[in-house]
């Protein structure tokens, strides 16, 4: 799971992470005036999209005075943004986040990474922060830094004390920079963090530590002991993501034009790369789940007609556990239901596979059936063209 700079920040702040005062934070609908804009300027509004690089994509504007910092978040609502970070899509801005904003001396990047060969944390760090990190380990390998870090004893003394030294921390930052650095690893190990980042990190004019941006993945496998975070929506799933979630079933929508219905993760990922050889693309990765009985396969029906992408239905379902003709019973019952106007391509296998394909057969139905995960792919990508 993603979160969003501010709900990253929101993190941050439990861990004594020193950042700029916020002044709220806006979505589309609000009106500015909510936002507790007080004190002394300048203030910084920032578009709260998954993606970095909003600053040169116009996702991170100065404002000298209130009035200037309500009229730009405001402004900032409901625009879209395209980074390269997005894929060439552009993301609309749903929440704005607006905070003081500190005049910059210096930037550095900061990250904690799960370092999987090691299998363990570990820090990537650079006195040239700001910048996009890809692009410097590009062009500056040298300039970036390592730290293998031991997730049960954390960052130890010495190791912060170097990475300070070789990020070359004011001598009057040196030891909030440490107890930062320890901080950031204490984020990522016990929020089950596969990504934490900070860049930038940065010193300011006036002498301060201040982590200006927050970026935070977490491992969806540790959701269920993190109450904060389950409780979080997923910015990143789509609406039909979600209801797919809600019933128990896998789903991840794609580009293509075949829905596909497979039970197994591995076997639906083999039929996504078999779609794609034989020169059609998925519309969506879909894992029925181990019961295939008649009410999954009738919501997962359901779940893939509602994306109108979809041209034609490959279903391929190994017959296991359930065999073969219940699942062809199920699918037969499924289609009373749900009216399924594109091409119908079915492929069985396993137990009672004779059984199954006969039921289909004898259905009435009109459906194609096919032998192999092969021939239902070129079946498939056939339909979808016609
Ligand atoms: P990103 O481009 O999406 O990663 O967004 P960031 O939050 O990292 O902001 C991008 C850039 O905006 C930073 O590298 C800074 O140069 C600038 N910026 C962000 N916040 C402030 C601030 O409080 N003061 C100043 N002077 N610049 C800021
Ligand atoms: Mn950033």
């Amino acid at each position: 799971m993603k979160l969003l700079e501010y709900e990253g920040k929101e993190v941050f702040e439990r861990y004594g992470i020193p950042m700029l005062p916020r002044c709220g934070v806006i979505r589309i609908g609000d009106n500015p005036d909510k936002l507790n804009i007080d004190g002394r300027g300048p203030w910084v509004v920032k578009a709260q999209v998954l993606a970095g690089g909003r600053g040169k994509a116009g996702g991170v504007k100065l404002a000298k005075t209130a009035s200037e910092a309500r009229e730009l978040a405001g402004k900032m609502l409901g625009m879209k943004i395209t980074t390269h970070q997005t894929q060439g899509k552009a993301l609309t801005v749903e929440e704005v986040l607006v905070e003081h904003a500190a005049p910059i001396e210096r930037e550095i990047y900061i990250s904690v990474v799960l370092d999987r060969k090691a299998g363990s944390p570990a820090i990537i760090a650079s006195a040239e922060g700001g910048m996009s990190i890809e692009e410097l380990a590009r062009t500056n390998p040298e300039k970036i830094i390592k730290i293998s870090v031991d997730a049960e004893a954390g960052l130890l003394d010495f190791q912060a004390r170097q990475l300070a030294f070789d990020l070359r921390i004011p001598q009057n930052n040196f030891r909030e920079f440490t107890a930062f650095a320890k901080a950031l690893v204490k984020v990522f190990v016990e929020n089950d963090a596969s990504l934490v980042e900070v860049n930038p990190l940065v010193i300011s004019k006036d002498g301060r530590l201040l982590a200006i941006d927050s970026k935070i993945v977490t491992d969806d496998n540790a959701l269920f002991r993190h109450k904060d975070q389950a409780a979080r929506p997923d910015h990143e799933a789509s609406e039909i993501e979600k209801e797919a979630k809600a019933i128990g079933i896998n789903y991840i929508g794609l580009d293509g034009d075949i829905g596909c219905m497979v039970n197994g993760a591995g076997l639906a990922m083999a039929t996504l790369d078999t779609v794609k050889m034989a020169g059609g693309d998925a519309a969506n990765f879909l894992d029925v789940g181990g019961g295939a009985n008649v009410e999954q396969v009738t919501k997962a029906f359901q779940i893939i007609l509602k994306d109108p992408k979809v041209k034609a239905v490959l279903v391929n379902i190994f017959g296991g556990i359930m065999k073969c003709d219940n699942i062809a019973a199920g699918v037969v019952e499924a289609s009373k239901k749900v009216r399924i106007k594109v091409p119908l391509i079915v492929r069985l296998e396993g137990t009672n596979v004779k059984e199954g394909k006969a039921i289909l057969a004898g259905s009435g139905l009109k459906l194609e059936q096919a032998d192999s995960l092969w021939e239902a792919a070129q079946k498939a990508v056939a339909a979808a063209k016609r």
